[in-house]
């Protein structure tokens, strides 16, 4: 299996050391026919609304919208995961390009400004009793899910920050910026 990482913009490089450590072969993704294949696609964080753009400009956009939950399982972290909403709060003004693909609305930078970064540990059940470093980056929340949503993690005042709809992932943190790559294997599972 070969998993494939957006690399237009953002930490796809941090997720392709995570992968490569547990022995997964990777392809980064910059256009169309790097798709080829591929069944499983990590979109990095970064700066979603330049993601999004880079997505038009490559003409990748429509192929992943095609594809995406159906034979390509697709996990966003941070920005991938604004990616990946059908519904952005505080997304760039007249609109940002998206893949739309997941019944979640999500709010840019609601945690404010740079200097409002954190880090923190998460309880995630699927992943078993051990805590889950969390790390923040001028994240975004989930807002709401859709009825066919899981919600994976939560913030200790119950804000959404992982969540799932079959093989659809969305994590509003960065698990690859840590040691624990149980995120990473459990995408692999999808
Ligand atoms: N704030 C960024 C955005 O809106 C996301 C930050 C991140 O990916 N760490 O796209």
């Amino acid at each position: 299996m070969t998993v494939g990482i957006l690399a237009l913009q953002g930490d796809f490089q941090e997720h392709e050391a995570v992968l490569q450590r547990i022995g997964v072969a990777t392809r980064q993704v910059r256009l169309p026919a790097h798709l080829d294949g591929i069944e499983r696609l990590i979109i990095p964080g970064g700066e979603s609304t330049t993601i999004g753009k880079l997505l038009v400009t490559y003409r990748l956009l429509e192929p992943l919208r095609a594809r995406a939950g159906r034979d390509l399982a697709l996990w966003g972290t941070c920005a991938g995961a604004i990616l990946l909403a059908r519904q952005i709060v505080d997304g760039l003004p007249g609109g940002q390009p998206t893949l739309a693909a997941m019944d979640i609305v999500v709010r840019r930078n609601a945690f404010g400004r740079q200097i409002h970064s954190f880090e923190t540990t998460l309880d995630v059940p699927i992943l078993g009793d051990q805590p889950l470093p969390g790390v923040f980056i001028r994240a975004p929340i989930i807002e709401s899910v859709g009825p066919t949503v899981d919600i994976l993690a939560r913030l200790s005042d119950t804000t959404i920050v992982a969540a799932q709809q079959q093989r659809l992932l969305v994590t509003t943190f960065h698990p690859e910026l840590t040691p624990d790559d149980r995120f990473h294997r459990y995408f692999l599972e999808l």
